[in-house]
């Protein structure tokens, strides 16, 4: 293929994806989809230019306008999650850990995290499993025991294992609290005293949960002890892909350095700029799209029980959060459910469940998949769509229909949620492909 094909080649399979997702169900919990305002942002010239430090204090010219959104963005983040600093400079949630990991703690010292099968983050993780504490600042991890049946850490049993591994010298640094698969609230509030007597820094990493949190509709990390709150800003938070650190007036230092120049360089100013807008929007919005959100999971929980699916969580009504895990291990395993699900344009992701590793499972062939509705709810579904959603899961994992005769149907569904909602302007289509490139013949061509 010629240079230019190729070239062309790139611009036709991105307008093939925006062509497919506007037929699907998009359900991968850490997905959402951002409003044309942010969308503007990110195609802006903010994108192409550098702006090292702090607004006020850069070490490049040309930020007059790049200062004042930074700035926006600091005060609106402060507002949305009622913190007294703020820092919208990580460039993912991921860099925003790194740099409370910097900040607060050295190479070799310990942190408690969730395992990944109970819900943790590879960024919480060990090094032989090239988590990014361990491999990358050197954090020794202990995991929280966790509790199956409340489907969240255990208070009682963390409390002995932090002091039997004090009394064994391993004396832990950081209290991480958050996860990717996380239905119920972590006890930051049970924990934090405890922690901070026996002189530990606490995390709470919201990545998943911040829209929930900006909502008022989750728990409160800062207010119930948490020294700092990472986040990603894209997850159930509508901004363009990036992270957010919020803390205390005490902690801005040590953090502000962490990012810069510890952690970043150019920190992406038109994700700033998105970072900002989305967080007006959820000032404004946030609220009822965090109800929604979480009466949708509850609801899509209940419609697959009734199916006959085993939903996480049974006891505490499957979830509290955007999100619930099912586990599909009698219709197979995650990962063949996941691809039967895509061929029927419905997008989820395999999820490993608590038990699994021990039970010798691999994370391509785990019991379980998660389910999220973060981005559904902000294309206007409601309880009603979530029971059409369960069913359409029911007829391709349980009744094994062909997935392209479900695909038909699930394409049929979509063409009423065309828009993006709980925003200012929805006048694109939510996944309308913007063409700033002249001629239609690329994206005609075969
Ligand atoms: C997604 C996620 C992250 C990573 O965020 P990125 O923005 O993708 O870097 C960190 N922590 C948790 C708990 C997550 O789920």
């Amino acid at each position: 293929m010629s240079t230019k094909a190729l070239h062309d080649k790139v611009l036709r399979l991105m307008k093939e994806h925006h062509d497919w997702f506007n037929k699907s169900i998009p359900l991968i919990a850490s997905e959402n989809i951002p409003s044309p305002a942010v969308r503007e942002a990110i195609i802006s010239d903010f994108g192409n230019r550098y702006a090292e430090g702090w607004p006020g204090d850069r070490v490049y010219a040309g930020c007059t306008y790049i200062d004042q959104v930074e700035i926006i963005c600091n005060d609106l983040a402060k507002k949305v999650f009622r913190a007294e600093f703020a820092d919208c400079r990580a460039t993912s949630g991921v860099v925003a850990n790194l740099a409370i990991y910097a900040a607060f703690s050295n190479p070799g010292d310990y942190m408690m995290a969730a395992s990944i099968p109970s819900g943790g983050h590879i960024s919480h993780g060990k090094k032989e499993h090239s988590g990014t504490a361990g491999l990358v600042h050197g954090l020794n991890i202990e995991h929280y025991p966790f509790s199956k049946e409340e489907m969240t850490i255990d208070v009682d049993a963390t409390k002995r294992k932090i002091e039997e591994m004090i009394r064994n010298g391993k004396v832990p640094k950081i209290g991480m609290f958050g996860g990717s698969l996380f239905l119920f609230p972590h006890p930051v509030k049970e924990l934090s005293n405890f922690m901070h007597d026996h002189g530990m820094y606490v995390n709470y990493d919201g990545a998943h949960v911040a829209g929930l949190i900006a909502g008022g509709e989750f728990q409160d990390p800062l207010k119930e002890g948490a020294d700092s709150m990472t986040m990603s800003s894209h997850k159930t938070l509508w901004g363009p892909q990036g992270g957010i650190i919020v803390s205390f007036e005490k902690r801005a230092d040590a953090i502000k350095k962490a990012i810069f120049p510890g952690n970043t360089s150019s920190h992406h100013l038109h994700h700033v700029a998105g970072k900002a807008i989305a967080l007006a929007e959820s000032l404004e919005f946030g609220k009822d799209y965090a109800k929604q959100v979480i009466k949708n999971a509850k609801e899509l929980a209940g419609a697959l029980v009734e199916y006959g699916f085993r939903v996480l969580g049974e006891k505490r009504g499957y979830t509290a959060s955007h999100q619930i895990a099912v586990d599909v291990s009698k219709f197979g395993d995650g990962g063949s459910v996941e691809k039967n699900l895509e061929k029927a344009n419905i997008i989820l992701n395999r999820q490993l469940l608590p038990g699994d590793i021990k039970a010798g499972r691999h994370y391509m062939h785990p019991s379980g998949v998660r389910i999220g509705v973060p981005e559904t709810t902000r294309l206007g579904m409601k309880e009603g769509e979530m029971k059409e959603i369960a069913n359409f899961i029911k007829r391709v994992v349980v009744n094994m229909q062909d997935p392209n005769i479900v695909a038909k149907d699930v394409a049929d569904f979509r063409k009423q949620f065309q828009k993006v909602q709980y925003t200012f302007d929805n006048t694109l289509g939510a996944y309308e492909y913007i063409n700033l490139v002249g001629t239609n013949q690329i994206y005609n061509e075969q």
